[in-house]
């Protein structure tokens, strides 16, 4: 299933890393997405090297002969840009795009390849356009979403995390065998606060800090602005049903501040 197609032209690519909790393995998504115009393509985030040997064959297939024309990582951390220096390689006509306000600094051999992008330029790629969106919810300053006006896809880097099973002690086996790449619509339950809480809380430490609900209302506005019908996030099941996730990404939120609150952290400052 990696490179599934969740829209058309729109692919999920990447795979799960395995944590243990309760002596049972729980899983944790690193995804990238690949989204194909009908003139240029462009991959969002690159997956984690410890997946390149699968993205890479994935890649090949999909984009079945045609060039890579942008890679588009949404922050330069390891899970999101750590493939870029093996893709440039790979495809060299490819150029980065996004804030790539540090990245002469990591990769000074690839600096003529590098586009800055500001909030809300339009990647054209043919039949459909990929629009620069701030990161409402972010990790570091220059993380930047990017929505995709032909599927109506909505890619959000560390935002909307979760894990898509969170064991319990009566668990028999805690990963069913094939969760991996379904939609989030597509999971025998769905996902609850608790599981949405502990990808949030290990993806984003400040979410024990700070109160999102106004941040919250923003993300309300654009997603009937930009008519949202899928959430990628990097770090969860492709999100299917919008509406009801947003409820429980906001609560998971507010279940870790708090958390943090009933556990005395001390917010001043
Ligand atoms: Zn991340
Ligand atoms: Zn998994």
């Amino acid at each position: 299933m990696n490179g599934r197609e969740i829209a058309p032209g729109v692919f999920w690519l990447g795979g799960c890393f395995e944590a243990t909790m309760l002596t049972r393995p729980i899983h944790y998504h690193v995804s990238a997405f690949l989204i194909i115009g009908s003139h240029k393509s462009v991959l969002y985030d690159t997956g984690d090297p410890h997946h390149w040997p699968s993205i890479a064959p994935v890649l090949t297939r999909l984009l079945a002969g045609r060039p890579l024309d942008y890679l588009f990582p949404s922050h330069p951390e390891i899970p999101h840009a750590g493939n870029l220096a093996a893709l440039l390689e790979r495809y060299p006509a490819a150029t980065v795009v996004g804030d790539i306000r540090d990245y002469h600094v990591h990769y000074p051999e690839y600096t003529e390849r590098l586009v800055a992008l500001r909030h809300h330029e339009r990647l054209d790629l043919g039949d459909r356009v990929l629009e620069v969106i701030p990161a409402y919810i972010h990790d570091l300053p220059n993380t930047l979403w990017a929505y995709d006006t032909g599927s109506g896809a909505l890619f959000v880097s560390d935002g909307f995390s979760y894990v898509h099973h969170l064991p319990t002690p009566a668990d028999e086996a805690s990963h069913l065998p094939g969760q991996c790449w379904l939609l989030s619509s597509e999971l025998p339950e769905p996902p609850s606060v608790e599981q949405a809480a502990y990808g949030t809380g290990r993806a984003l430490y400040w979410t024990r800090f700070v109160d999102v609900s106004e941040t919250f209302n923003h993300i309300g506005e654009l997603l009937v602005q930009r008519s949202t019908r899928l959430i990628a996030p990097a770090h969860g099941n492709v999100i299917s049903d919008v509406e009801p996730m947003i409820k429980i990404s906001l609560a998971a939120h507010r279940e870790v501040y708090a958390a943090s609150a009933s556990a005395g952290v001390d917010r001043a400052g």
